[in-house]
């Protein structure tokens, strides 16, 4: 029983994949992990498009159907044993790739969008197409000794923008070279901000 009560505390109610608190855990352990073996991770973030509209038009009942759909289809392309995926928040999902490289994690994050499209869930009010897509941003980093997790969770983030404001139903990377730049923070305002209050040390 105890169990049984342990695993429903890991898991969403709405969509059963892992929740924040797993990903929130899980993320520096396999972080140090990869800094150990000398291997590198790869972040997803899979934010659904215009999700708001389509609550709007089809109703919240059936949004809450299709993020499960969406969340069955991520899981379908995450399956190695030290890879997670996680509902990180309303319409957002996380994937960790384990001693994933960027050619590695981009086909990943690609099969992804790709399976959400093929859902083929009608939605009439995306202005990225006639069926729900998603948009995703990775992170493809090497843990460092003044890297964190934190600062390629918002590597993965500036990624995702990038993907947004590029269309959306789309991929975006940003790998090592990227991340020079951000130590430099010469990356959005926010980002700037948050390193000079060194919430994003690296
Ligand atoms: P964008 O393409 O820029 O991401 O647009 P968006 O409309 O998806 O962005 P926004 O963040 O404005 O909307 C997110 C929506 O997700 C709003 C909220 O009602 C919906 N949402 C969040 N959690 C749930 C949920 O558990 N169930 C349902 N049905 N909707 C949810
Ligand atoms: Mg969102
Ligand atoms: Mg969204």
């Amino acid at each position: 029983e105890s169990r049984l009560v342990a695993e429903l505390a890991q898991h969403d109610v709405l969509t059963s994949a892992k929740n924040r608190r797993v990903f929130d855990e899980y993320l520096p352990r396999l972080w140090r992990q990869a800094a150990e073996d000398g291997r590198s991770v790869a972040i997803l973030l899979v934010d659904v498009d215009h999700f708001k509209p389509y609550n709007d038009r089809y109703g919240h009942q059936a949004g809450d159907v299709a993020l499960r759909k969406v969340a069955h289809s991520l899981q379908s392309c995450v399956r190695r044993p030290l890879d997670l995926v996680a509902r990180y928040g309303g319409e957002e999902f996380t994937a960790i790739l384990y001693d994933t490289d960027g050619g590695r994690a981009e086909s990943t994050a690609e099969q992804a969008r790709k399976s959400v499209e093929r859902l083929a869930i009608e939605h009439r009010g995306s202005r990225a197409g006639s069926v729900l897509t998603v948009s995703i941003g990775v992170a493809v980093v090497s843990p460092q000794a003044k890297r964190t997790p934190a600062g390629a969770l918002q590597l993965a983030d500036e990624a995702l923008y990038r993907a947004k404001s590029q269309g959306r139903n789309r991929v975006e990377i940003m790998d090592e070279a990227e991340y020079q730049l951000l130590v430099t923070g010469v990356f959005s305002k926010e980002i700037a901000d948050t390193l000079k209050q060194g919430g994003g040390k690296h």
